[in-house]
Formats: structure tokens, sequence, C-alpha cells
């Protein structure tokens, strides 16, 4: 008798758990859902948000960042220049021969170095005195062909991805970190002075002619290609829009008026927040436990470096809740970060009848011996909706900018051309992701402005945008024009 009463629980266990695992997916996938009325409030409110930043300093959650950037490559640029990538997993060096209108970019070389992970929560020197050891050992192997003339410094474009209040356009203090890094003695530095005393350290000699953020990088790069393009958007390890404003139209700006009459502003757009964001319990846990809490929410939404660990973080409560994996929950289920963004992009892509690619990756990260079809298709429902909330609110920030443009209209019935570059592994490699961002965007525009607007990818726009900005701040060209 207890044998059978032991059963009947089993069996009303093992068809509650499955209700309980729909039960969670469907509240997740409401608590995600992004129809078109609520993407034109969250774009209504990121407009509203860009004004009351460039109103004034702390004015808004986005800091809408002056980058000194009042002119972008003309295509005139020539020499050679290095840049400094820093800001993701991934710190790269570069150089570039630059050929002027005639030659672009004739040659570039490049070294790309993984950065320690103890190093992007250490001390600011250490973080520093590897990036200049870097240089050091990608300057020595300088070959004829990147030569300078004798006596002529080399001068440096640095990427550097991060809030930075500029205090000029070759200096800037550090704000905040985000993404993985959080190095408390930097914050408030001069993150140029900090590189100056590495290189010196090291035996470096080079100026650096410009500080810029990855997506006044990318706007730079992206203009030298092409004319047309007005705003750079990141959707990477972290996310991010630079675009260029009429310095008119900036009244916390108290500078001269440049003659262009313009100034790329970097928004910080990750650290957006609204009550019209769809946010979830799992947001607020990632949120609370993250290393910036109550900051980047939108980049903790949409980011290559969050997707995957809100993946974890359903799944999670699917296996202690409703015994997903069965009778115990996975340990390594257990371990924040553990699936990366890349992995959900695999398993989203799976195309196979039996979903194989997800059962091995299962296997592989939580050690998930065997998994069903109907386990592996609840975990490729969860890719889709947390993939799908994160490139619709994109397209919403996006047409959120080319409203603040007035570029999300017809012109006395003429549309105007507006090209967006775009770079971040997350919109190069997530297909699903890239896709379902444009197609929101088209859907946000209609279809007669959608004509005229155009997502490109930059790829690496960001570190030839740095040489070109170096290039064109260089402490050479008085010199070479009189
Ligand atoms: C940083 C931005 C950067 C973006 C993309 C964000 O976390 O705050 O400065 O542009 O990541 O790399
Ligand atoms: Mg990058």
């Amino acid at each position: 008798c207890a044998a059978a009463v032991y059963i009947v629980r089993r069996r009303m266990q093992s068809s509650e758990k499955w209700a309980r695992v729909i039960q969670i997916l469907k509240a997740f996938e409401e608590d995600c859902a992004t129809p078109i009325g609520k993407l034109r409030q969250v774009a209504d409110a990121m407009t509203v948000e860009m004004h009351a930043g460039l109103a004034s300093e702390g004015g808004s959650k986005l800091k809408m960042l002056i980058s000194y950037v009042d002119n972008l490559p003309s295509g005139d640029e020539n020499g050679i220049f290095y840049a400094l990538d820093l800001g993701g997993t991934n710190f790269r060096v570069m150089r570039f021969l630059l050929g002027g209108k005639e030659g672009g970019v004739v040659k570039r070389e490049f070294k790309e170095v993984s950065i320690p992970p103890p190093l992007m929560t250490g001390k600011s020197d250490e973080l520093f005195d590897f990036i200049a050891g870097v240089l050091a050992e990608f300057v020595a192997t300088e070959g004829d062909d990147f030569r300078l003339p004798p006596g002529r410094q080399r001068e440096l474009g640095f990427t550097f991805s991060f809030p930075v209040k500029q205090t000029s356009l070759s200096s800037g203090t550090l704000i905040n970190w985000t993404k993985g890094f959080h190095i408390e003695d930097t914050i408030g530095q001069d993150v140029v002075g900090e590189l100056i005393k590495a290189m010196e350290r090291v035996g470096v000699d080079m100026r650096v002619a410009a500080l810029v953020n990855d997506t006044i990088g990318t706007l730079a790069g992206g203009r030298f290609d092409n004319p047309d393009v007005v705003a750079a958007v990141i959707l990477g390890t972290g996310t991010n829009a630079a675009y260029v404003e009429r310095a008119q139209a900036i009244p916390k700006w108290h500078g001269l008026l440049p003659k262009s009459g313009e100034m790329v502003i970097n928004m910080e757009w990750g650290n957006f927040r609204s009550s019209h964001l769809p946010l979830t319990e799992y947001d607020h846990s990632l949120d609370f436990e993250s290393l910036n809490p109550g900051e980047q929410i939108l980049e903790k939404i949409i980011s290559g470096m969050y997707l995957g660990e809100i993946l974890r973080r359903v799944l999670l409560k699917m296996a202690e809740e409703a015994a997903f994996f069965g009778d115990t929950v996975p340990p390594k289920l257990k371990i924040p970060f553990i699936i990366r963004t890349p992995n959900m992009s695999a398993m989203h892509s799976d195309t196979s009848p039996d979903l194989k690619v997800v059962g091995s990756k299962l296997k592989d990260i939580l050690e998930v011996p065997t998994s069903s079809l109907k386990m592996r298709k609840v975990v490729v429902s969860l890719c889709n909706i947390i993939t799908t909330r994160g490139a619709r609110l994109s397209a919403a920030g996006i047409y959120g900018i080319l409203k603040k443009l007035g570029r999300d209209a017809t012109k006395d019935g003429e549309a105007q051309r507006s090209v967006i570059a775009m770079d971040g592994g997350l919109f190069e490699h997530y297909t699903q992701f890239s896709e379902s961002m444009k197609s929101s965007l088209n859907e946000l525009l209609g279809d007669e402005v959608s004509e005229s607007v155009e997502v490109i990818l930059s790829n690496d726009g960001s570190g030839i945008g740095a040489a070109l900005l170096a290039a064109s701040h260089s402490q050479y060209l008085q010199l070479e024009d009189t």
C-alpha cells in the first residue's frame, strides 16, 4: 500500500512538474513582451531623456557625454598611427598606414590578447601596466612599412569603452566601470594619464592624440566609408550609441561653437532605464547581484555579457521549482555567467530535428547527461524570448535617436538617407538577434521611411576610427599644413 501511494505521488509530480515548467515559461514570456506600442513608449522615453541629458550635467540617467569630436574624418587622413582598444573581454593593439583619399587604409596590423580576469577587478596600475606591456611588445615588431622618420614621435588613438567625462579630445576622467570591470582606484582618474604613466614605466614613447569611446570610433570609422552615417551603435559585451548632434542643441555645452556646428555625443544608452522597460524577476536579481547594481539597466537586458546569464537564471528556477533537470539541480547551473551568449546563440540556431546541439551544450556546459526533446524545446523557447526582447529594445533605441534627429519621417515628401554603423559580436554573430533588430526597426519606421534607413556592420570601425581621429589631431598636422 505504501508503495502504491508512492507511485501515485511520483506520477502526479511528473505531470505537475511539466505544468510548472510551462507556467514559468509563460510568465517569463509575458513579462518580456515587447509589443509595438511598448517599443514606441520606450523610444519616446529615450528621446525625452536625450533632451534632459543634453540640457544639464546629471540631468538624466542618459549621460549624453560630449566627445570633443566636432569633425568626423574627411578621408584625407594619412600617415602611420597606432590604436588601442580596451572595452570587452579582449584587448587589441593596432597600427594603420593611412593613405588619404586615394589610398584609404593602405595597411593594418594588430595583436589581440584576452585580459586576464583578475586584472579586471584588481588595481589600476596592474591593468595599465598590462596594456602598456602588450603595446611595447607590439611596437617591437614594427616592420619597415611602419617606420617613422627619425625624431618623429609615434601617435596613438585610445579607444576606451567606458563612460568617461572628457576634458579635451585627448583626456578624460573615468565616471564608472561597466561590464565585467571594477577597479576602484581608476574611478575619477584621467585614463590617458594612467596610460601615459604606464607607458613610461615600460619605456614606450608615444603621444596619445585622441581618447574615444568605441561608439565614437565606430562613428568615425563608419563615416570614413560612408558619408550618410549619422549614428553608431555597439551591440557586443556591452551596448551603447553615439550620434552627431547640432552643437546648438546642447544647452550644457558652454564651450565655443565648433566651426562645423556639430558635436558627436556618446549617449551611454546602456544606463537608460524607464518604467516602460519590460523587466522580470530574473533581471532584478541579476542586477542586484551584479558588480554595478542599479546601473546599466538597459545594457543588462540587451547586451552579450548578460543574455546567457538571464537564460541561466530562468533555467535555475525551473530546476529548483519544477525539477526541470530531474531530482537534483545540476551544480554547474548555480555558477553565475556559466552560460555564455555565443553558446546560447549556437543552441538558438540549432535546426536539427532532435536539437542535438542543444543536447550537447547542456551536457558540455551544465553536465546534464541526458535531455529530452521536450526539454530542449523549452531551452530554445527561452533563448528566443530573451533575444527577441533585447533585439526589439535595441531597435526602439535606434528609432528614438532617429526621432531626435527628425529622421523618422519623410521631409517635404523626401526621405533622408540615414545610415547606422553597427559593431560588436552580438550584432555580428547572433543572427536571430540582428535579424529581429532589423525587422523591428522597419516595423517602427514603416515601409516608406525604412527604405531610406540602413543598418550596416562596420567591422572594427572603432579601431580604424581611433586611428583616424589621432591622424586628424596629430601634433605634426599644423607644421605640415604651413
Ligand atoms: C560602456 C560604453 C561602451 C559600451 C559598448 C558600455 O558598458 O559603458 O562606454 O560604449 O559598453 O562597449
Ligand atoms: Mg569592442
